[in-house]
């Protein structure tokens, strides 16, 4: 959805935006987004998506790499398929990572239960079990904290390709928005800090409250990153603050990122422009921050799956963004607000300003039944 409508001010290089997507009417397709309606895995999907487009894109990590690969001297891709398949799958991710010398928790693929036993001797408790692939937002991590869970952790994904990584007793989450463009150069946002609640994020501010040594770190290592990656486009690099100040790769999305939306009131580009920019092949925008920036998602209520109330935005400088999805379920992402600063407010007045506005920002079911 914010693609397209990044795409709308760029009319001069993109005439039409086609989107794959399984659901009906999807966010992209109500901003004027023609839709193909297919599984993102759907081989004859993206075979009719990649007849009718000059340059494929995606902005969730699930599409089929090997069906991209298949058709990539028909039509231009970007990420390459070759840098989803190495980020798909998580092991090969950090596997690669750490070939090219860029930071990561250590990790070991794990096949037989005593694999596990014994890399838990390794790295000590507690400890992360993660399935390889189709996991994110916490989906797929399995906590390990007493050796009485070690047959559970084990048995939960059966059936599954999974790694053991070395827990991180971080002292903050960070993340790096960094692009490329097809030409080689490469930008990088200011260092911003996430805060998640149940694996999901649910908060970034934009800048990180970290020191100028920890910044440069962080930016020495998108751009590496950036540097060994294949492939043009928006990524968002998430990365663990140690509490001795080392930074260490969580992971690397291959698109646009929740902890870059808040770019799109905050930055003089924002990441959907710079995207489509970097996949052009046009010059990358300028990445500066201008006002300090909270965001803060909505999610849908733990307590119900179905229609929700309108959220409204209270105060002037609360932009809210909300998708454009029907049904909410728990946990799932319906929208976010960008609390910009304004006049002299600091990060913290922000901070406190989100706590007074969150109440009005929960999502509640349309029906309300009486029982009597
Ligand atoms: P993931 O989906 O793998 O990025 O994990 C979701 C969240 O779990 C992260 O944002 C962290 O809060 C936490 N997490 C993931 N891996 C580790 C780790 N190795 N050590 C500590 N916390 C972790």
């Amino acid at each position: 959805m914010m693609l397209t409508e990044a795409s709308k001010n760029m009319s001069e290089h993109i005439s039409k935006v086609t989107v794959l997507d399984p659901t009906d009417g999807c966010p992209a397709s109500q901003v004027g987004a023609d839709q193909i309606i297919g599984d993102f895995k759907d081989k004859k999907s993206i075979i009719r998506l990649a007849e009718e487009s000059d340059i494929i894109t995606y902005e969730i990590e699930s599409g089929d790499s090997d069906v991209l690969k298949s058709i990539e001297d028909k039509v231009e891709i970007n990420p390459s398929p070759e840098t989803l398949r190495v980020i798909q799958d998580k092991f090969l991710q950090k596997k690669f990572l750490n070939e090219n010398q860029i930071p990561v928790t250590q990790f070991s693929i794990i096949e037989t239960i005593s694999d596990l036993e014994s890399r838990i001797i390794d790295f000590g408790l507690p400890t992360l079990l993660k399935t390889r692939r189709d996991a994110y937002d916490g989906r797929g991590n399995y906590k390990i904290s007493s050796r009485k869970e070690i047959d559970d952790a084990f048995t939960s994904f059966a059936n599954k390709k999974t790694y053991l990584e070395k827990f991180v007793d971080f002292k903050m989450e960070v993340s790096v928005i960094a692009a490329r463009n097809t030409k080689g150069e490469i930008a990088t946002y200011p260092l911003v800090e996430n805060i998640h609640e149940e694996n999901i994020l649910r908060t970034t501010i934009a800048p990180a409250r970290v020191n100028q040594n920890i910044q440069e770190k962080a930016k020495k290592i998108a751009v590496r990153t950036m540097e060994v990656l294949k492939g043009a486009g928006v990524f968002g690099i998430e990365m663990f603050v140690t509490k001795s100040e080392d930074i260490l790769i969580n992971e690397i999305a291959p698109r646009v990122h929740n902890s870059g939306h808040h770019t799109l009131n905050s930055s003089e580009t924002s990441q959907f422009e710079q995207h489509l920019r970097a996949i052009l092949g046009l010059p990358l925008g300028s990445t500066k921050l201008i006002k300090p920036t909270v965001m803060y998602n909505i999610l849908g209520s733990k307590k119900f799956t179905g229609e929700y109330n309108q959220i409204k935005a209270t105060q002037n400088n609360m932009f809210l963004k909300m998708y454009g999805k029907k049904i909410s379920k728990p946990l799932r992402k319906l929208g976010h607000v960008n609390l910009v600063a304004q006049n002299s407010e600091s990060i913290s007045d922000l901070v406190a300003k989100l706590e007074q506005v969150k109440e009005g920002l929960q999502v509640t079911p349309k029906e309300t039944w009486t029982i009597h």
